[in-house]
């Protein structure tokens, strides 16, 4: 698995004062720092390290950002969405998911760390003063990047658990694909918050998503954040499909719940492997000996490439009846689904995004014993 001992350079910027991340990054060796002066800088420095064959995932960008830090998970036209709210904190990852969708940023260079995330606490804080008290906020860091690679510098998980530890209607998810937590593991007031892993069988991490820990050592990181005291999350998504995928997953999934207390386990979600158009060329090229785009695909009302619906709507029943074998009390849930197939795998309609959230909302609040003392 890579860690931030893989990143070789770090490009920050000259006016900006130290803080916590660059008191961190000093700490650790091989490390060249390389000052910017400004935007055209930078791209006159990245260009620099790029004809001297430096990677893009060698490098790491320290800048501030002057967008949202905080917004709505966009979505996908005409499908049925969770409302998530997602953190900006970073935008790429030292991993190297062949499905991601980063990889259709084609001039994107670097890791670009953002520095003054103080911010986000400032528009997380503002929203949730207007925030209905009945819903509950699922909250998370792993949109544009891997919420736990680095977070031993950045520090922003920490800060975020604690920060919202007493807000019984928050839930602040860490979505990895790494065993990073060992700074997690000592805190005390960790509220609602819940470390989440993405899963997937041994041949697809293994094929797809490298650079990233294997299945096992996520899956024993999890049994750590159990023990520790943390709720739990697992998100199968994408579902790739393959030969024999049906007893993979169900092997898998057996090999999760070994470990960990199912009564743990907040939410999973699902969805099987999508693409937009345009994307299936961006991968062939990087990735020419994939098979993932080999299956028939055809695109739905978002003009996403999946499986065939019946395909889909197999794939879920079955995931759905592995994990139930071993518990019905997590919310699971599909992401960027049609109402249709949400009706043919769970039985439940649904017409918009919101009465998604407050089915989920409930649950949680039915099923779990919620912390916080805010009113
Ligand atoms: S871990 Fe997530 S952000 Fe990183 S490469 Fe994989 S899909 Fe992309």
């Amino acid at each position: 698995m890579k860690n931030i001992t893989d990143i070789k350079v770090v490009l920050f910027d000259k006016k900006a004062p130290d803080n916590e991340i660059t008191a961190k990054l000093h700490g650790l060796k091989e490390l060249t720092f390389i000052g910017y002066d400004d935007e055209k800088d930078l791209e006159g420095k990245i260009r620099e390290l790029q004809n001297k064959g430096r990677r893009s995932k060698e490098v790491l960008i320290l800048k501030e950002f002057l967008g949202r830090f905080f917004q709505h998970c966009p979505g996908s036209p005409g499908v049925i969405c969770c409302n998530y709210r997602v953190i900006n904190t970073c935008f790429n990852c030292f991993y190297n998911c062949a499905y991601c969708f980063l990889n259709s940023y084609l001039n994107a260079f670097g890791v670009v760390q953002f520095t003054n995330t103080e911010n986000i606490f400032k528009e997380i804080d503002a929203f949730l003063d207007g925030a209905d008290r009945e819903l509950i906020y699922r909250i998370g860091s792993g949109e544009f990047t891997d919420s736990l690679m680095m977070d031993e510098v950045s520090g922003i998980g920490k800060k975020l658990i604690e920060r919202y530890s007493a807000r019984p209607n928050v839930m602040i998810e860490l979505k990895t694909k790494s065993d990073n937590i060992g700074h997690l593991l000592q805190i005390k007031n960790m509220g609602n918050a819940v470390l989440a892993w993405s899963l997937s069988t041994e041949r697809n991490v293994s094929e797809y998503e490298m650079d990233s820990a294997t299945v096992y050592a996520r899956i024993n990181a999890a049994r750590k954040a159990c023990d520790a005291g943390y709720n739990l999350a697992f998100h199968f998504d994408p579902i790739i499909i393959y030969d024999r995928w049906e007893d993979d997953y169900k092997n898998l999934i057996g090999e999760l719940f070994a470990g960990i207390d199912p009564g743990k386990v907040v939410w999973i979600s699902m969805g099987c492997f999508r693409y937009s158009p345009g994307f299936k060329d961006v991968i062939r090229n990087k990735f020419p000996d994939e098979d993932m785009t080999a299956q028939e695909m055809f695109p739905g009302i978002d003009g996403k490439f999946r499986y065939l619906k019946n395909k889909r709507v197999d794939i879920y029943k079955k995931m759905k009846g592995y994990i139930n074998c071993f518990t019905e009390k997590p919310f699971l849930y599909l992401c960027m689904e049609s109402g249709d197939v949400w009706e043919t795998v769970f039985n439940r309609r649904y017409s918009s995004s919101e009465m998604l959230e407050k089915d989920f909302s409930a649950h949680l609040k039915k099923n779990f014993t919620l912390e916080g003392n805010i009113k």
